[in-house]
């Protein structure tokens, strides 16, 4: 553990006491904050004024970041597909078919290493069609409206 801490920059501690600690065992929580105040010095107060800058930070190079803490340290999960067919769309009938034939169907879920922000989803995203959908009817609903049919 000691040498993933050695490689976060101190901006990346910061976030990390701040939204990820508490989802650790105790004696994990306890190891890493004396590593944060002590090995590098962070107090409490230097934590909040990182995650206030970084928060505010935009960065100019094209390197993916995490959007709440601007780290790079991003990974890719592969999860298990479980939303069903409500709304039809290759992802639902590619699980459906897999779950016929009994495969798991697995999908890519981006999260951020350092504040667990979930970059990608697809298990929670709105489907395609859903959205198309939601569109067409607005679409149509403002159509009418000029038209004076309503
Ligand atoms: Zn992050």
């Amino acid at each position: 553990m000691r040498r993933i801490l050695d490689s976060y920059e101190d901006f990346e501690l910061a976030f990390l006491q701040k939204f990820k600690l508490n989802t650790y065992l105790e004696d994990t929580q306890s190891e890493i904050l004396h590593y944060i105040r002590k090995e590098r010095g962070l107090s409490s107060i230097a934590i909040d004024d990182l995650v206030m800058q970084y928060q505010a930070k935009e960065f100019t190079d094209n390197v993916p970041r995490c959007p709440r803490c601007k780290s790079a340290k991003i990974i890719n999960t592969d999860e298990e597909f479980w939303r069903t067919g409500e709304q039809p769309g290759f992802y639902d009938e590619a699980a459906a078919l897999d779950g016929l034939v009994g495969k798991s169907h697995y999908v890519k879920k981006q999260v951020c290493s350092i504040c667990d922000y979930v970059l990608q989803d697809l298990n929670n995203q709105v489907g395609f069609w859903q959205r198309f959908r939601r569109a067409l009817k607005e679409k149509i609903k403002r159509y009418v409206k000029k038209r004076g049919y309503e």
